[in-house]
């Protein structure tokens, strides 16, 4: 099916699938992705390691705005994986620890840490044809996307996705700690000051506790389809 230059944004709570679904969709489509709490996870690990997160979670925050000019986050797209670059150094499997995640959502209330976010984002997705996961990408990096999408699913099935994916990794998850995260990233998120997380009210709400991969795939299809009335004859058989 071709689809046209767009911008697909893609929003939703925390482990609900988003960066899969808009992984899969990339793909099939022939998007650059783009992961912007990749970005918000990057500042938060460069935060701790300068010792700018102290042990009861109080944030250097002066010292991370002064930080943010030279601040060299980036991604790098290899063999169809992104992974993003601190400077010259891979950091994609630290910035997913729970260590950082547990820091993550009060970095990312940070007003000017959101203007560095923003600002990448816009400068990476130069030329369209990109699909973004995030908290605000349809409300506020791009409230002109074409396309929107918004993700929720049940906070135990999420909890337990992502207890799986760091079991995967070889660490060590209590379930509660990941379920206790996942529900205090989720009221961070929805309710700080500055771009908190909402549905965007031109988005297609996609539920999917009890869908598969493959269901996600027919249901954005269908979405397409719909939405720019592109419809594609099915192949002759012979
Ligand atoms: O998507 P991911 O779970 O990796 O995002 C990590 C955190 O970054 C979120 O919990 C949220 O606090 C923050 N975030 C955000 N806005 C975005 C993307 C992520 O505030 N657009």
């Amino acid at each position: 099916m071709d689809i046209p230059d767009i911008i697909i944004a893609v929003d939703g709570y925390s482990s609900t699938g988003k960066s899969t679904f808009a992984k899969m969709v990339a793909a099939e489509f022939s998007f650059l992705y783009l992961d912007s709490g990749a970005l918000y996870r990057g500042v938060t690990l460069y935060a701790m390691e300068q010792g700018w997160i102290a042990g009861d979670g109080t944030i250097d925050i002066a010292a991370v705005e002064a930080s943010l000019d030279g601040l060299d986050l980036h991604f790098r797209h290899e063999d169809g994986a992104t992974q993003l670059y601190l400077g010259a150094r891979c950091v994609e499997d630290e910035i997913r620890t729970l260590a950082v995640s547990g820091h993550v959502s009060p970095v990312s209330a940070i007003p000017s840490v959101r203007a560095y976010v923003d600002r990448k984002l816009r400068a990476f997705s130069k030329g369209g044809r990109v699909i973004m996961d995030g908290r605000d990408i349809g409300t506020t990096v791009f409230p002109d996307a074409e396309l929107k999408v918004f993700m929720v699913a049940d906070a135990g099935v999420r909890a337990r996705r992502r207890f799986d994916e760091l079991a995967a990794k070889g660490q060590a998850p209590v379930f509660e700690d990941v379920l206790k995260n996942i529900e205090e990233r989720d009221y961070i998120d929805s309710h700080r000051e500055t771009s908190p997380l909402r549905r965007p009210e031109d988005a297609y709400v996609m539920d999917n506790t009890h869908m598969t991969l493959h269901e996600e795939l027919v249901w954005i299809l269908g979405v397409i389809q719909g939405r720019f009335g592109i419809l594609e004859a099915p192949p002759l058989s012979h």
